[in-house]
């Protein structure tokens, strides 16, 4: 592939609900540019986008998959992403680096939820948008009802610059209304309007202008004279309009059939940015970038792929200046220099490689040592930061269970891997548990994450629900003693200890106080009789979970000048307290958990309701443009599946946060079920 300077490149992202035809759109744009010869189905797996084991198994799309091809001497590079909400960290790491999208919509299903969030994200970060509504030949097709729900939903700038040509089995091309010509058939062959059409067609055509009049002063004042706009006119006013984000083109067409797809790729040529067009500022908001080859480097990574094979595939966009094969570059956020092999143009699975990345395009390098995703390639004389894109929260845990000890002594290095390969992956280690947790936007991701494990790095693990780090503590103040006294022949043993308890307000922690007064106790033993205490207090006498929230004050005991030793007076202290716990009238604690729940205002009922089965207590809900936001406090055994109970009750229309806020007492019918299933596990764990 040659290289292309800035203004010949169009960086776009495909972005849609799930099952809209993204891949089988991007499909049929490399065949009609000649990049592929065959037309591959999704639904027998020959994509040239969705060609990991893993996305043939579920036919959906899991990663982003970049496809660059020529169209009209532009260098387009197609950004294929993920539909799917658990995979919208790619759609965020896509649209980092796109200056334009098109916004996919099925002619029968219409908008759906992850066309609102395509079109969220996409407005978030300021994309030039096209809207094509596909699958024309399906059954229920309904190109007019679609745009209407467009423009309703995201308001009338949404403009038709086509119509269809019949629907369902008699869809066979479009009219364009600026050329005012019908194109029939995968070869786009050019005819007269069939005169049916005639007049839905010119009532589009006048809308159509009056809209491109409408933005542009000079041209509404010629309108409104009555006077006829040119091709060049209107032409050159809907590009401004464009890309200035005041109109969204909408075009229509069918993946699957191969129509309207050359038209598409014209469209992106002519109504998409280039990189010049659009102004990117470095992090410290003070340097505009320059979209010039000549210009300082600043190339930013935006997505890392683990490889058992290769290793490590780093993909950048290159903002300005060149990259070349075989250097050296400056890591910015690093610090560091890194040395750049042999540079590729990835396409799909294979790669093309090259000498040089230009500003404006986007390519790839093995075996990168320091960096990272998000991190920028730079000069070290002229270091330029360009912003990573920001990533959602976490909204849904596991716990990882190897399933062998050669699993385990794998698990590290392969879950260091998946993170690096998807920044929306965290890992932690429950220190209450001690369970390894790795949380993600959903639990198809993290089935997804368990089974590339496997795959790429051999690693077998069970998913589990994580446990809950319940505590225990006492309600009651209480006094305990313990003598520890055994006669072995020659020396004995003998350490005693009286203990009193008392419940601390909620603060996570222990205390230890020493009141001995008159030596009852030598001083050299008190630290011995406290570590008895804290190992105590490491497993209650309820169901064995940590205690907190407990002043321990050794206030008496009594010592012998020759059988006494720490050890003796540790086991006391230890003896003394589980006893002291006993008596204190113990609880189990809780993790109460702050959650904000952000859903449309008629599923507000529902939510509501929900959150009552779960123990919740609602604190308040405020209306937030269309939506509801509850926030409640809930306990964390009950939302352990929130992310997944929350998508079926709306749909996949609503979201939540969560943090954690404080602990609680378990109420006393949930506590013997918690404490029963302790002990039940207990058993399981002896027997
Ligand atoms: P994605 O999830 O957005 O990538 O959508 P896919 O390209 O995987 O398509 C989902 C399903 O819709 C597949 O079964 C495709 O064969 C089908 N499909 C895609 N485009 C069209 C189209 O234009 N017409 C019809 N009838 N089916 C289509």
């Amino acid at each position: 592939m040659k290289q292309f300077q800035p203004e010949g490149i169009r960086n776009v992202v495909l972005l849609s609900h799930s099952g809209a035809g993204k891949t089988s759109l991007s499909e049929a744009m490399l065949f009609n540019t000649g990049a592929i010869t065959r037309l591959g189905k999704v639904d027998a797996g020959s994509t040239t986008s969705d060609y990991d084991p893993d996305e043939i198994k579920r036919k959906i799309s899991i990663n982003l998959t970049l496809l660059p091809f020529e169209w009209q001497d532009t260098k387009i590079n197609l950004i294929d992403t993920p539909g799917y909400s658990d995979f919208a960290g790619e759609v965020k790491a896509a649209i980092g680096v796109g200056e334009g999208a098109i916004i996919a919509v099925s002619a029968a299903a219409g908008i759906e939820v992850g066309t609102e969030q395509a079109w969220g994200y996409s407005q978030e970060a300021n994309l030039t948008r096209l809207i094509f509504i596909n699958k024309m030949d399906r059954e229920n097709a309904n190109f007019y009802r679609v745009v209407e729900e467009l423009q309703s939903r995201f308001g009338v700038k949404c403009l038709p610059l086509q119509i269809p040509i019949g629907a369902h089995n008699d869809f066979t091309g479009i009219v364009d209304l600026l050329k005012m010509k019908g194109y029939v058939g995968p070869e786009a062959e050019e005819g007269e309007i069939p005169s049916s059409l005639k007049e839905q067609v010119s009532s589009f055509r006048e809308k159509m202008i009056e809209t491109i009049a409408e933005v542009d002063d000079t041209l509404i004042e010629k309108y409104l004279s009555g006077e006829e706009l040119s091709p060049e006119e209107l032409m050159k006013g809907l590009q401004q309009a464009v890309i200035s984000g005041k109109i969204f083109p909408i075009l229509t067409g069918s993946a699957l059939q191969n129509i309207g797809i050359t038209q598409l790729l014209d469209a992106v040529c002519s109504y998409l940015p280039s990189p010049k067009q659009r102004e990117v500022v470095a992090t410290d908001a003070k340097s505009v970038i320059e979209a010039s080859p000549e210009a300082p480097l600043a190339a930013l990574v935006f997505k890392t792929s683990a490889d058992p094979y290769v290793g490590k595939l780093t993909y950048f966009r290159v903002f300005s200046g060149t990259i070349d094969s075989n250097s050296q570059v400056w890591n910015v956020n690093q610090n560091n220099t890194e040395r750049i092999g042999q540079l590729f143009v990835p396409m799909g699975k294979t790669q093309e490689p090259v000498s040089k990345i230009g500003a404006g395009d986007i390519g790839a390098v093995a075996k990168l040592g320091i960096t990272s995703t998000g991190n920028t390639m730079g000069s070290q004389g002229n270091p330029i930061k360009m912003a990573p894109a920001s990533f959602p929260a976490t909204v849904f845990s596991v716990a990882v269970h190897p399933k062998t000890k050669a699993d385990l002594d794998k698990l590290g290095t392969a879950l260091k891997r998946l993170t690096e390969e998807d920044p929306t992956l965290k890992v932690r280690r429950d220190a209450d548990t001690g369970e390894t947790i790795l949380s993600g936007l959903g639990d198809t991701q993290l089935e997804v994450a368990a089974e590339k494990m496997l795959r790429k790095f051999g690693v077998g693990v069970d998913l589990k629900i994580p446990k809950v780090p319940y505590k225990e503590t006492i309600t009651q103040p209480a006094r305990a003693e313990y003598k520890h006294k055994k006669q072995t022949g020659g020396h004995g043993q003998y350490g005693h200890v009286r203990l009193e308890l008392e419940p601390l307000p909620r603060g996570g922690v222990n205390e230890f106080a020493n009141k001995i007064v008159g030596g009852a106790i030598p001083r050299n033993y008190i630290p011995a009789v406290e570590k008895g205490v804290n190992e105590a207090e490491k497993e209650g006498v309820l169901a064995g979970y940590p205690v907190v929230d407990v002043r321990t004050t050794v206030y008496d005991g009594s010592f012998h000048p020759v059988d006494s030793s720490e050890i003796c007076f540790k086991i006391a202290g230890a003896g003394a307290l589980r006893k002291g716990l006993s008596d204190g009238q113990p609880i189990l604690l809780e993790p109460i958990m702050n959650i904000k729940v952000t859903v449309p205002s008629d599923f507000t009922g529902d939510i509501i309701g929900d959150l009552n089965t779960k123990r919740a207590r609602v604190q308040g809900m405020n209306p937030e443009n269309g939506n509801n936001v509850i926030d409640a406090q809930v306990p964390l055994a009950e939302v352990l599946r929130y992310a997944i109970d929350l998508k079926s009750i709306t749909q996949g229309k609503g979201t939540f946060s969560m943090e954690f806020g404080h602990y609680e007492e378990v109420p006393t019918n949930v506590s013997q079920k918690i404490i029963a299933e302790r002990e039940a596990e207990k058993q399981a764990e002896k027997g």
